[in-house]
């Protein structure tokens, strides 16, 4: 008999890592994992989804390499595993590059990623436009792939799966003891929070099965990322930019750009062609409340707001939030846990 009833809202990366690491930590409770769009109509479906980040401004340094290192860990173990290829999770090596050194040249994330270091002069010949660079190995998680892994994992540690949408977190308050919110930037309407916008990203998938390593501007704006079955090349950051279709005038740029960095992109072919709205916010918002609902008060853990780096941190996060729901259980009345 599970005691407790939990649902997590959203079925993007948060979302689902937050529903698995609550399934298999919490045995008692009955966990559900509602969204109105499930892989592969998420936002984190067409992620490019290499681990890498930026430092949020209010948030301690030291809990977000936490979010780095768990999330790197947790995955680095599925890259190193069997299940590797159905889990579309490989090791990735290549180079971040620079036109102007960075204020801060060693970046927060650079002890978890493996034999970080700084591109020699020889190195940097290959990139005539940029003077200072960052070598390493990182991980790429492709969502498409992972994200019914993971749901397959989920369901076999007991979790329930529930297609629909919601207004607000109010419906689900008579069904369930504790909400966990994962729904992005669905969060707007769901917890009427303006702080969540969305930064529109465009990206394409090529055919260049002889690029090896990734090449990534340190603007952000710019990167080529080999994959399993493809390369993924882009891109674009607009903030507020709320159009889901493509713009070829984007397409032309991002090929424009990117084979000013890797020439031979030009013999490449384009397989297709994405746009995502990243749920961004000045933090994330990984935290706990008790909302008060007509005839009840309900736990809420608010886990949204990664912006470009939700799949470097859905792990860590997952786990925070995690820790929160076993806080709400404990300030939970006891007949509540019987
Ligand atoms: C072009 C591009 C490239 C990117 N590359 C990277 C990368 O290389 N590395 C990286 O770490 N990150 C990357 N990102 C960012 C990453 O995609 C996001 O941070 C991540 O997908 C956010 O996940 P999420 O689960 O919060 O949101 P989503 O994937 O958007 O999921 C939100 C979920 O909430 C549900 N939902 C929302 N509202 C409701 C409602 N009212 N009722 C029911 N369900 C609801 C949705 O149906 C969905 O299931 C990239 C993003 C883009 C656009």
């Amino acid at each position: 008999m599970k005691n407790v009833r939990v649902v997590v809202v959203g079925a993007g990366v948060i979302g689902v890592s937050t529903a698995v690491c609550i399934a298999e930590a919490l045995p008692f409770c009955s966990v559900t994992l509602l969204a109105d769009k499930f892989s592969p109509d998420t936002t984190s479906d067409g992620a490019a989804g290499i681990l890498f980040a930026a430092k949020f401004p209010d948030i301690p340094v030291e809990r977000q390499k936490r979010w780095f290192k768990d999330t790197f860990d947790h995955l680095l173990a599925i890259a190193q595993s069997q299940h590797s290829p159905e889990a579309g999770v490989m090791l990735s090596s290549g180079w971040q590059i620079f036109k102007e050194v960075p204020a801060e040249r060693k970046p927060f994330w650079a002890e978890s990623v493996i034999g970080f270091r700084f591109m020699t002069e020889e190195e940097l010949k290959r990139f005539p436009d940029h003077k200072f660079g960052h070598a390493f190995t990182t991980l790429k998680c492709e969502c498409s792939s992972y994200l019914p892994w993971l749901e397959n994992r989920f369901r076999k540690a007991g979790g329930h799966v529930e297609q629909r949408s919601i207004n607000s977190l109010q419906e689900l308050s008579n069904s369930y003891d504790i909400i966990v919110n994962c729904s992005g930037l669905g969060s707007r309407t769901l917890v009427g929070d303006n702080q969540v916008y969305p930064v529109r990203g465009q990206v394409l998938k090529m055919e260049a099965p002889w690029l090896q390593h990734f090449i990534r501007d340190g603007d952000g704006k710019t990167y080529i990322y080999p994959g399993m079955h493809s390369v993924t090349v882009g891109g674009t950051r607009q903030e507020e930019d709320w159009r889901l279709d493509v713009d070829e005038g984007d397409t032309d740029s991002i090929l424009k750009r990117c084979s000013r960095l890797e020439p031979s992109l030009g013999h490449g072919k384009v397989l297709s062609k994405w746009v995502g709205l990243r749920p961004s916010r000045r933090n994330p918002r990984v935290e706990k409340e008790l909302v008060q609902l007509p005839g009840r008060r309900v736990h809420v853990v608010h886990n949204y707001g990664h912006g470009g780096w939700g799949v470097t941190l859905a792990w860590g996060t997952a786990l925070d939030a995690l820790g929160l729901v076993r806080q709400c259980l404990q300030e939970m009345p006891p007949q509540a846990k019987l």
